[in-house]
């Protein structure tokens, strides 16, 4: 499918998130992820323990990708908001968050206004790969335990670029496979757990890198956290108070919400023989969408301004006038029928992920007046960057 969404998967994930919020919330408060242990560390179990690991996964990956304060961010897969109201609130930055399920998105809403952030954390019902924001929105791409949610990782990947500005970081944590072939036992275990969680496959953390170097993105760097997450299927511990008493409860459950909330409680000890034996692992990705490079940028100046040169009927006298800081409103009065035909040049010539019209569409007018030749490069070396650079050629 030319989009990569998967209408039908996705109606599932939505469903077994809506069906098991208050679960996940009686166990783990806001947030919905592992939580993060020292090697060596035995854990408490009671919420307030449980909370401070889950609150130290955010904190690590906040560390490890280096997301900085203040920084208007995409969390992709927001759950009920936990991580987004930390990087809201401690850290001052602006969030946009995504989930599949409607009620996640109002239970976040709800809990962002409770915090006083609900001007800085706003978090709306779609779908990660159809955000509809434009080119660049983003200083950061968040997706904590998401992406074994959505089949298409590359098609993730290139969504993730193109909403980053050149320089933005992507930061993802995530469930994964041991690196290599499986044995028929291990596959078995997989696709139980991928069942019950309502997950396509899982990549290992080597695949995730090397999708990350082939949509474009530089800087890329991976940790293994398998040992410092396993602690969250600790049987003593994944345990949620009020079904203790077992199995009539998740009868009963069963029988009120359909048989797929049973995922929530399957998952314990298929994950723990997951981690036990090293199948299952978990790990952290950051990466950066790379800046053009002023070469690049003024390699691409003159050949740019000649294909204005012929929209306009001009002379190569005309041309020579023309340099990195020319404006094209204020100085070439350039036409917005021009300014058309210039972008299918472009689109021609430099490939179709270029289209300047739409590009000057997300601009504000003060930006739009001020736009330079030299901006113009740089828009097409950027667009060009995320399909034809070369993995980590920065
Ligand atoms: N990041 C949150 C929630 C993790 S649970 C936390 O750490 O607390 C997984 C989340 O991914 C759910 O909110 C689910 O709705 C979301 N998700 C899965 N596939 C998605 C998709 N294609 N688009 C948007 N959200 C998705």
């Amino acid at each position: 499918m030319e989009t990569g969404i998967d209408a039908g998967l996705n109606t599932a994930v939505e469903r077994y998130y809506d069906i098991t919020l208050d679960l996940y919330e009686d166990l783990w408060g806001e947030h919905v992820h592992h939580g993060f242990w020292d090697p060596g560390e035995v854990p408490g179990a009671n919420g307030a323990d449980r909370h401070a690991a889950t609150d130290r996964l955010v904190r690590e990956l906040v560390g490890f990708t280096g997301v900085p304060a203040g920084s208007k961010v995409l969390d992709v897969g927001c759950g009920i908001g936990g991580p987004a109201l930390h990087l809201a609130g401690a850290m001052g930055c602006r969030v946009e968050g995504v989930t599949l399920s409607a009620r996640q998105a109002a239970r976040a809403n709800e809990k962002a206004q409770a915090a006083g952030v609900a001007d800085r954390a706003r978090f709306h019902r779609r779908d990660a790969l159809a955000t509809g924001y434009p080119d660049e929105a983003f200083d950061v791409v968040w997706a904590l335990e998401s992406l074994m949610h959505i089949p298409d990782r590359p098609a993730f990947f290139a969504e993730a670029l193109r909403l980053l500005r050149p320089g933005g970081t992507l930061a993802v944590a995530t469930w994964s496979v041991r690196d290599g072939e499986l044995d028929e036992a291990e596959r078995d275990l997989v696709r139980q757990i991928l069942q019950h969680q309502v997950m396509p496959d899982f990549s290992s953390l080597e695949e995730h890198e090397s999708l990350a170097r082939a949509a474009g993105f530089t800087e890329v760097a991976a940790v293994d956290w398998s040992a410092a997450v396993a602690n969250s299927w600790d049987p003593s511990f994944a345990q949620i108070k009020r079904f203790e008493q077992g199995r009539s409860v998740m009868r009963q459950l069963a029988r009120e919400r359909g048989v797929d909330v049973l995922g929530f409680f399957h998952a314990g000890p298929l994950m723990k023989k997951g981690f036990d034996t090293g199948v299952i692992t978990y790990g952290a990705l950051r990466a950066t969408r790379p800046q053009p490079r002023d070469t690049e940028v003024a390699a691409l100046v003159r050949p740019i301004a000649d294909l204005l040169r012929e929209i306009v009927g001009e002379d190569d006298a005309w041309l020579d006038r023309v340099g990195p800081g020319t404006r094209v409103d204020g100085d070439l009065l350039a036409e917005s029928h021009e300014l058309a035909a210039w972008s299918l040049a472009l689109r021609e010539r430099y490939g179709d992920r270029i289209d300047l019209v739409e590009y000057v569409a997300t601009l504000d007018i003060d930006r739009i007046i001020a736009l330079t030749v030299a901006d113009v490069a740089g828009y097409v070396a950027t667009r060009q960057g995320g399909t034809q650079r070369p993995a980590d050629g920065g």
